[in-house]
């Protein structure tokens, strides 16, 4: 039944990443993430200048398009590119309080991997951010949650959800570095990204050995 049929609020989910590249596990996230949380729509929002990551990302332009190929199949998805249009360091809360602005009536989910979720509080304003939003945290092949870390936000420990995903080890930092090699065949990338993503990337010859 439909948020509007019932006078509940919508469900809007958002999944903010580098995308540098999108890859498979992020397309079975947002997957699973429409279908268990019942959401009227999911904005997937590539990072701008991310504070916390302290590589150089690829140019915008190019982690937009392919975040747009990766998605592109996917209903109920919106491909959102607020945090590239904005000036200076992006933090989730601003992205947070101005969906929240154009949707007041809604509820907002937001949804990262156990790896960001391990470094939550170290986020800007966290706590403001667990006002605003429902936190829905997958489970990492890499760094797997761990009853202990909900424990450590009490009282505020409903705000937290898990979204059942099958583990997928696959990262970008491993794409990037299977690019680099210069021995990525196309069966091996198909593995990692959607195969839109794979020409796009072979196009533009990202990643590719220096
Ligand atoms: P990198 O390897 O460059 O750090 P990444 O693979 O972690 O990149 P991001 O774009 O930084 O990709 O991730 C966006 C979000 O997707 C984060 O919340 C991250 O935790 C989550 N995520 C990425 N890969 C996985 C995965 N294999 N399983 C579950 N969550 C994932």
């Amino acid at each position: 039944m439909s948020a509007e049929a019932t006078h509940e609020p919508r469900r809007i989910g958002v999944f903010g990443g580098a995308f540098d590249p999108p890859h498979n596990a992020h397309v079975a996230l947002v997957r699973a993430a429409l279908a268990q949380f019942d959401l009227d729509a999911l904005h997937i929002i590539p990072t701008g200048h991310a504070w916390h990551k302290a590589r150089a990302l690829s140019a915008p332009e190019h982690r937009l398009a392919m975040t747009r190929l990766a998605f592109a199949n996917v209903p109920g998805v919106v491909v959102d590119d607020r945090e590239l249009q904005r000036m200076g360091p992006t933090f989730t809360i601003d992205t947070l309080k101005t969906l929240q602005a154009e949707n007041p009536e809604c509820q907002l989910y937001l949804f990262i991997g156990a790896d960001q979720f391990a470094a939550f509080r170290q986020w800007h304003k966290w706590q403001e951010i667990l006002e605003i939003a429902i936190i829905c945290i997958a489970d990492r092949a890499e760094s797997m949650l761990a009853q202990t870390q909900f424990d450590a936000y009490a009282p505020h420990n409903h705000r937290f959800f898990t979204l059942k995903l099958p583990l997928m080890s696959v990262s970008a930092t491993q794409v990037r570095r299977l690019m680099a090699s210069g021995v990525a065949t196309a069966e091996a990338v198909a593995k990692w990204v959607p195969e839109p993503v794979a020409r796009y990337i072979s196009l533009h010859q990202l990643y590719g050995p220096g």
